[in-house]
């Protein structure tokens, strides 16, 4: 499963970015833990603060490990600029917080993750930035909600965890059209699944938490895009300070290293275990972005090189019969993650989007038996057979 030029992504380029070596001749990249770096002179320090060259002052501001993450994720991404933020979130946020203000107002998707919901709920309408959500599945909708005071679309594709897709050339022309931003949180499909950018995005925010880093062990974000509009988010957060920490940089540029491989992998799998749920009698519906049932295949096979390692499908059964799922599970994981060599469940009607209203959650695609599964790197037998054990015996137990 290889198609080099799907997008222009270079394996080469996730391998070889590499920060300057030192003098000590290292093969592999060092960790920088430095709060500070030195001067040469006075004339350097004053011309550092200038911006009249480049270089490190500080590592809030910058540093060889953030530097390097950042400079492979544009060059996969296909963006001109971008900044390493400590967290998904803080991603998300401060691409949004550096470029609006109070009067501003944001189209953005329905089904976006739970903390951004928080975001244009609770805290943007405290300093006046109002939001419209639209749904992924109706695109006919987006012109008319456009306002006057709209600056900014914000979407998700796909989405999480209804796996809807929109169409990201359609909408960055919509975004070009009224001179809108377009804002694409690309975490599910990674750089080397979609790049936004590609079709006419001008931001594309990341959680590195889940498939970047891959391995679950260390939480950051990146914010990439052009070089105006980041030289604005650049300003706000050098000097509110969500920046990642070198230590974070330093494993997630390794981690980039082995993007390609880890995706193809969790695709495969992720595509055999969704074909195998669709032919479960227990299952009623599976939802996978390059099976031909999901409802936009066409348009996932346009944007996307593979389907991505998410497969949702609704258990027969309701609330009752899910939760019973998950605690019959085996091997997969029970956790509130995903992205991970370990496969992954969860339930998210009573977990992660419990706090929705039964209308919110059904507006979302979240129906009472829905199982979201994170397909890990195990043996795809192994997988399969755990999770037909768990619908097996929750059944008997629910
Ligand atoms: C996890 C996630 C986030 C938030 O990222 P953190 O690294 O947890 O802060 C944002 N968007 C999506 C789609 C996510 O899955």
């Amino acid at each position: 499963m290889n198609e080099k030029d799907f997008n222009g992504y270079s394996e080469t380029d996730a391998i070889r970015t590499q920060a300057e070596r030192t003098d000590f001749r290292e093969h592999s990249v060092p960790l920088y833990l430095t709060s500070s770096f030195v001067f040469d002179d006075a004339e350097q320090a004053r011309a550092l603060f200038a911006d009249e060259v480049a270089g490190n002052i500080y590592t809030r501001f910058s540093n060889p490990n953030n530097t390097e993450f950042i400079q492979k994720l544009c060059l996969l991404e296909n963006t001109e600029d971008g900044i390493a933020t400590a967290s998904g979130m803080a991603a998300m946020y401060i691409s949004m917080a550096s470029l609006l203000k109070s009067g501003d107002h944001v189209l953005a998707s329905r089904s976006v993750f739970g903390s951004t919901h928080q975001i244009f709920n609770v805290i943007f309408p405290r300093v006046g930035i109002t939001h419209t959500y639209v749904d992924l599945d109706s695109p006919e909708t987006w012109e008319a909600n456009i306002l006057p005071n709209t600056k900014m679309i914000f979407v998700e594709t796909p989405s999480n965890p209804a796996l809807d897709i929109i169409d990201l050339e359609w909408l960055g022309k919509l975004a070009n059209k009224y001179k809108l931003i377009l804002n694409v949180d690309n975490c599910f499909a990674t750089p080397y699944l979609q790049n936004p950018a590609r079709w006419g995005a001008h931001l594309v925010t990341h959680s590195a938490t889940k498939w970047m880093d891959g391995q679950g062990r260390a939480i950051g974000g990146a914010v990439l895009g052009t070089k105006e509009l980041i030289k604005e988010v650049r300003f706000f957060a050098r000097h509110t300070g969500p920046s990642m920490s070198p230590f974070n940089a330093w494993i997630l540029s390794k981690s980039l290293e082995t993007l390609a491989v880890r995706m193809e992998r969790h695709c495969q799998n992720a595509l055999q275990l969704a074909t195998y749920l669709e032919t479960h009698n227990e299952v009623v519906k599976v939802k996978y972005p390059f099976l031909p049932s999901h409802p936009q295949h066409e348009l996932a096979k346009k944007q996307m090189r593979y389907g991505g390692g998410m497969v949702t499908f609704e258990i027969n059964g309701g609330i009752d019969r899910g939760r019973a799922f998950l605690n019959a599970l085996k091997m997969i994981s029970h956790s509130a993650n995903l992205g991970d060599t370990r496969s992954i469940a969860t339930h998210p009607a009573s977990t992660t989007h419990s706090k929705l209203t039964d209308a919110e959650r059904s507006a979302v695609g979240i129906t009472p038996g829905l199982i979201r599964v994170s397909v890990g790197l195990e043996e795809i037998k192994d997988i399969i057979a755990d999770v037909d054990q768990a619908i097996g015996n929750s059944l008997l137990f629910s």
